[in-house]
């Protein structure tokens, strides 16, 4: 099976976390999104561990919510004791609203609004990470009409193609993201954020792209980094503190995909950077990362309900399920691909190859296309693998369409940690 926690059971059903998913159906409905509590703290712990271990306290992981967004997760990682960061006003009213630490709380986006400000110092964010000169402006203006001193970090562009798996020194420095090194603009917004006066710069941050699978991307960006510290401390004689690498690390969503382990990757990356603070000279910061999928997407999993099996000779099959793009919109975007299989018929062979397709009008409605079934019928269950992450959290309502429940299981328990919108809450906000 594609991750640890997947099984089958003596009926032949898909199993997640020991749980019958033909069960979880019936008794939620479908579309449900079904998630795997134990998993996701597993993957917490991991990062946490490996984290402490390399580099010491203070150095956690901040679980990347826009991955998957709702009260329950942030309690989830508040009770594993890692931090977490929002990109949005609606994020941050969540978290704090769980009862979050709020100290642990970094604030990203390209374009905070004034509003976004405002409620972060009534939250009382732990740290900002600054994008620009504008916002940096607007944040110490701000902060000193309140009286207060506000903690940062600025998003550096360090210029790293995370797919071509070199430092490509122009390759990412036209991005809407942070400061890019290469042009200067980088040490100009950290002379800037030192004479702001109600400002503590505490660090850097960088984030070069999802899905990395390897550890050369992180070790050449923290490189570039290290190296853009070392001079920062010659130049300005500025030390920086906190070091946060982002996220991105791969999550396998299809067998095709390696097998990696978060805990030996960061023990690589690690390694690299110990040795390259040692020859910059300089203090080892604190070092952060960010994963947002690499801590929900394989505990997920979506359970739909098959309606028609049409075939078109001579062209496709197609089939089509109660839920697509509005509860999953990623093939639609993207051409992200997943894993999609009978959950009634997990052990026989799946060699039904055919579009799955969602019921939103509109032919783009795809979840999987080229895709291999067993032998789908009206009223199988059908799941899709591995929606752990930006399925719930890009959701919409296209076509009026109820978003569905999130239902958490773990060894000992299952509830419903969010539940399926109604008809009613559709209508709520219509005058
Ligand atoms: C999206 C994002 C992440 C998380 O990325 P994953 O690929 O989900 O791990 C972390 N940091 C920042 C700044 C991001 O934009």
């Amino acid at each position: 099976m594609l991750h640890q926690n997947l099984n089958t059971n003596e009926k032949g059903n898909l199993t997640i976390c020991g749980y019958d998913t033909v069960d979880l159906a019936k008794e939620y409905g479908t579309p449900a999104y079904i998630m795997d509590e134990d998993l996701i703290r597993e993957n917490c712990r991991i990062y946490k561990n490996a984290l402490e271990k390399n580099f010491g306290k203070g150095s956690i992981p901040l679980y990347a919510s826009k991955a998957f967004s709702c009260k329950r997760i942030y309690e989830i990682a508040k009770e594993e004791g890692i931090g977490c960061d929002v990109v949005s006003g609606g994020e941050l009213y969540t978290v704090y609203k769980s009862g979050f630490d709020m100290e642990k709380v970094f604030f990203h986006g390209n374009n905070k609004t004034e509003n976004d400000i405002e409620f972060a110092f009534d939250c009382k964010l732990g740290y900002f990470v600054v994008d620009n000169n504008e916002e940096l402006e607007e944040i110490n203006t701000r902060a000193q009409k309140r009286g207060i001193t506000q903690k940062i970090l600025l998003r550096i562009t360090p210029g790293i193609d995370p797919h071509t798996h070199k430092a490509v020194v122009t390759g990412n420095v036209d991005s809407k993201f942070g400061s890019a090194i290469e042009t200067g603009q980088a040490t100009e917004i950290v002379k800037k954020a030192l004479n702001s006066s109600n400002i503590e710069l505490c660090g850097l941050h960088c984030h070069i792209g999802s899905q990395i699978f390897e550890c050369d991307p992180f070790t050449d960006a923290a490189e570039i980094m290290i190296r853009f510290i070392k001079k920062l401390k010659d130049t300005l004689g500025y030390e920086t503190k906190i070091l946060n690498l982002g996220g991105g690390m791969g999550v396998r969503y299809i067998e095709e995909d390696p097998v990696i382990s978060y805990e030996e990757n960061i023990d690589k990356i690690a390694e690299k950077i110990i040795s390259y603070a040692k020859a910059n000279e300089i203090a080892l910061p604190t070092i952060l990362m960010e994963p947002g999928r690499s801590l929900v997407a394989a505990s997920g999993l979506t359970l739909y309900t098959v309606g028609s099996v049409k075939e078109i000779p001579g062209f496709k099959k197609y089939v089509s399920i109660d839920g697509g793009m509005p509860d999953n919109p990623r093939y639609a975007l993207y051409q992200s691909i997943y894993t999609c299989m009978i959950a009634n018929k997990a052990t026989e062979k799946a060699d039904y190859v055919c579009t799955v397709a969602g019921r939103c009008c509109e032919s783009g409605d795809l979840i999987a296309e080229n895709t291999k079934l067993q032998s789908p019928k009206k009223g199988d269950t059908l799941a899709v693998l591995c929606t752990g992450a930006y399925n719930y959290s890009m959701a919409s309502n296209y076509n009026k369409i109820p978003r569905p429940p999130v239902v958490m299981v773990s060894k000992n328990r299952k509830y419903v940690a969010v539940a399926r919108e109604t008809y009613e809450d559709l209508m709520r906000n219509d005058l």
